[in-house]
């Protein structure tokens, strides 16, 4: 019997992202007294370094804007995208997420929570039955002031103190092209501006997110957080989970957990030789914080938690500019630019959804060992027309060229030459792009074919808004890596989000949700927001199990 506790509470929540908040917030609510541990000074994980959005199918939004949505639908078009990876996607976790995410929603929004809903941002395989645009919600831009001090230890996301969302950032990249882009670019600098007067402090996209569930949090429950405080061990008694031991200031303290501990500590994105062990990359190119290290993962692992999909990320085309990896969403898929290997092929559609692409430029390098890095080519009128990176249109800074960022070529020869790319095989490659952007249809990649490719495009460019010819010198090329937004291989856990060991016994006491467990979505993404939709749902589902809800109020039974 262990009763040399530092401390005792209901419930212990290991992290502050999204998985971890929403668990605080749903174990609170059920009355249950809860404590977070966070390993780092600043909370959010890399919740907070994201676009906040989240894939909720069928939620009130929808209903409200009068957008037809059903479970059935949603299931569907799971079941068709979902390979069979085992346990982590069975079918009565898919079924757990979709019945429970809508309602998980709801109860934020009853606690204080802003929610907003992109409607234009389409599923990622629009072809699919089932799939449909506008499942997406995110959290109004938050007022951080509302935070009082806790404001000033959310962690250092590189996101900027601006007052937008997803459904803007669509529009951003081509400001200069349309009137509507244009005025939205207005409206934000405006409201920003409006928001800075008036000494608000704008949290936008993921840090929007964050900084409404942590004031969520604490204006509804209290619920006291501890920082600098990493998860070390958890305790068991009688093969039950029923408590943790943390580090503090140097200090050992072990906290007793009554009901449950809650694993919500993100994935193994920065712990190199865990990636090194399971994944064909390290973590050089990935765009999660630092903190992101398997912890969990592992000490649950040392208690007999089975492990799945730990080869997996939510992968996707990084490029590096001055030093800084930067996660390629929108610069790939506006037109007058290609991505090519290191021979000036192409290889897969440009415009597709970043974990697709990510997957191709891996194929491509176990097939090849000629694609990492590739190289994103675009010419001068591409360079003018639109945002890329952090770069305004037009405006590219000589330091990123001669620091090898950017590489600038005054035609394609020298492009080739200066890249390492066959010259003859780069010419043929873009003659056959710009036949396929003058007639509109890339026959190789069946780039801008779909919806989805063309939520970033520029509608100004006709036949395809997804293809231009890339003909205006100066060339330019950007190294392209296969990054990630973080892995989503790890602890095995069940519709209840329960850890399971390898047997498939429960070990009780122990719930996890987020990048600490292997994803429901298998290998695949179906629409934005589906990593940090299935984190907060099943934090939901599991302390709503923790607090003893009655088994047929649980998932499973068809509503
Ligand atoms: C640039 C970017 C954009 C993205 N955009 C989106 C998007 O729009 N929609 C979407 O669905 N996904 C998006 N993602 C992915 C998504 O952000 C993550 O997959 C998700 O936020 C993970 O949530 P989590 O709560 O599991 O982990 P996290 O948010 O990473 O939280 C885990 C927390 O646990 C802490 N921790 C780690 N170890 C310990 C320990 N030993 N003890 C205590 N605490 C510990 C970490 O420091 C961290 O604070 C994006 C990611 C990036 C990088």
């Amino acid at each position: 019997m262990n009763n040399n506790w530092d401390t005792s509470c209901d419930v212990v929540v290991v992290g502050s992202g999204a998985a971890g908040l929403t668990g605080a917030i749903t174990a609170a609510h059920q009355g249950l007294d809860v404590l977070v541990v966070e390993k780092l000074a600043g909370w959010g994980g890399t919740t907070a370094y994201s676009g906040g959005g989240m894939w909720i199918p069928d939620n009130y939004l929808m209903a409200e804007d009068g957008a037809r949505d059903s479970f059935q639908e949603a299931l569907q078009y799971l079941e068709a995208i979902i390979e069979d990876v085992g346990p982590a996607s069975s079918r009565a976790r898919k079924e757990a997420y979709l019945r429970r995410g809508p309602e998980m929603v709801e109860l934020l929004r009853d606690l204080g929570m802003k929610w907003s809903r992109v409607a234009l941002y389409p599923d990622y395989y629009p072809f699919v039955p089932g799939a449909k645009t506008g499942r997406i919600i995110e959290a109004e831009v938050f007022n951080a002031r509302k935070l009082g001090d806790l404001k000033d230890s959310v962690i250092d996301a590189p996101l900027p103190p601006m007052a937008f969302g997803t459904g803007d950032a669509a529009l951003l990249p081509i400001a200069t092209r349309t009137w509507k882009a244009f005025r939205r670019l207005m409206g934000i600098m405006g409201r920003t501006i409006g928001w800075h007067l008036t000494g608000k402090i704008p949290f936008p996209l993921g840090k929007a997110l964050v900084g409404n569930m942590m004031h969520v949090l604490q204006s509804n429950f209290n619920v006291p957080i501890w920082l600098e405080t990493p998860l070390k061990d958890l305790v068991m008694e009688d093969s039950r989970v029923v408590g943790v031991v943390v580090e503090q200031q140097g200090e050992i303290k072990r906290i007793q957990a009554n009901r449950a501990v809650l694993l919500a500590a993100g994935g193994f994105a920065k712990n190199d030789s865990y990636r090194r062990k399971f994944q064909p990359v390290g973590e050089e190119w990935s765009s999660a914080p630092p903190g992101d290290e398997g912890d969990a993962i592992r000490i649950a692992g040392k208690i007999g938690a089975a492990l799945a999909m730990m080869e997996q990320a939510w992968w996707g085309a990084s490029m590096e500019i001055n030093g800084e990896i930067s996660f390629s969403v929108y610069e790939r898929s506006l037109p007058g630019s290609m991505i090519v290997d290191q021979t000036g092929q192409r290889f897969a559609n440009e415009s597709t959804s970043y974990v697709d692409l990510g997957e191709e430029i891996l194929r491509r390098e176990a097939e090849t060992g000629k694609a990492v890095p590739s190289w994103m080519v675009f010419d001068a009128r591409y360079r003018k027309r639109y945002l890329f990176g952090m770069l305004p249109p037009g405006y590219t800074p000589q330091k990123l060229v001669e620091d090898g960022s950017l590489i600038k070529a005054d035609s394609l020869d020298d492009l080739a030459r200066q890249t390492g790319m066959d010259g003859v095989t780069l010419k043929e490659t873009i003659g056959q792009l710009n036949s396929y952007a003058r007639h509109g249809i890339d026959k190789d990649f069946r780039r801008g074919d779909g919806i989805y490719d063309r939520f970033y495009s520029d509608p100004t460019v006709k036949p395809n808004p997804n293809l231009a010819p890339l003909e205006k010198a100066p060339f330019w090329a950007v190294r392209v890596y296969p990054g990630d937004l973080g892995t989503k291989g790890g602890l095995l856990t069940d519709e209840y989000a329960r850890v399971l060991r390898e047997d498939n016994s429960v070990i009780e006491g122990l719930y996890a949700s987020g990048n600490s467990t292997a994803s429901v979505m298998g290998g695949t993404y179906p629409g934005p927001g589906a990593s940090i939709g299935p984190a907060a749902t099943f934090s939901y589902i599991g302390m709503r199990h923790a607090a003893g809800e009655p088994a047929a109020e649980q998932p499973g039974e068809p509503g």
